[in-house]
């Protein structure tokens, strides 16, 4: 089995106590071969790019998070330009978005750059990495405006059916994360047991989003497998069908 962890915050984890070197270890005997690490804001750019370089399985994605979006977003999606156009080893875009969960006091801002990201994805032709909460019809908005030549993952998914729909019919794709492991989580569930399997990449999310039976602790890469056990019991497809679609589909998707 090789999984892939298409989102996980290794320098949170790291900041919350947990050792670096062990938690790699432990995923890659759980069978995950590879990690990308999303971008906050530029302030971890340096240092997730550093892990990307020591750790052969650690890959990293330049952006600006929408909850990190301030006056100065702007000036750094400069930075993000020259640093894109001086080669730059990052295989993504993200994490970008829009997230109206705390209320659209930054709607505006937050759009724009959003915007300048996507466009960044379509001139440097990378994927995106997306964030979305309580924004759905503004982001699907947004990305029918600004196709992406390379796609999408919407991460950590929760929505309905339908909601998941309206991305992949854009072509996009749809993060599988820990909340399918809670049976409380039965609208989230139901609907990655209907999803085209073509259309969806697993992830961690770590430190945040534990798994069931697992809260309050940090999460970990290594916890991906059991996110993949979990969407096995929804779906009718066997495991080696599950885990072979999975890795070809992020291996299209970040051409390594
Ligand atoms: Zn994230």
């Amino acid at each position: 089995m090789s999984l892939f962890d298409t989102h996980c915050h290794l320098d949170l984890m790291v900041d919350k106590g947990v050792n670096l070197e062990a938690a790699l270890q432990a995923a890659k005997h759980a069978g995950v071969e590879r990690i990308l690490v999303p971008a906050v804001d530029e302030s971890n750019w340096d240092r997730i790019a550093q892990y990307a370089e020591l750790y052969s399985m650690v890959e990293w994605a330049i952006g600006i998070h929408p909850m990190f979006v301030t006056e100065q977003s702007l000036e750094q999606i400069n930075h993000m330009r020259l640093r894109l156009e001086s080669n730059l080893s990052c295989i993504a875009i993200g994490e970008c978005g829009l997230d109206f969960y705390h209320g659209r006091e930054h709607q505006a801002l937050q759009t724009t750059v959003l915007i300048e990201q996507l466009k960044l994805a379509q001139q440097y032709n990378l994927p995106v990495l997306l964030h979305v909460r309580k924004a759905h019809q503004e982001l699907l908005k947004v990305l029918k405006q600004y196709p992406l030549p390379r796609g999408a993952i919407v991460h950590g998914f929760t929505g309905s059916y339908e909601q998941g729909m309206e991305y992949i019919k854009l072509g996009l794709h749809l993060g599988i994360g820990g909340s399918i492991t809670y049976p409380r989580a039965n609208k989230t569930r139901m609907a990655f047991a209907r999803f085209p399997l073509e259309s969806l990449v697993f992830e961690t999310d770590a430190p945040d989003m534990p798994l069931s039976g697992h809260q309050g602790e940090a999460n970990q890469p290594k916890f991906a497998k059991d996110v993949l056990s979990s969407f096995i019991l929804l779906r009718n497809e066997s495991e080696q069908t599950i885990s072979k679609i999975a890795a070809k589909t992020t291996k299209e998707m970040f051409n390594y």
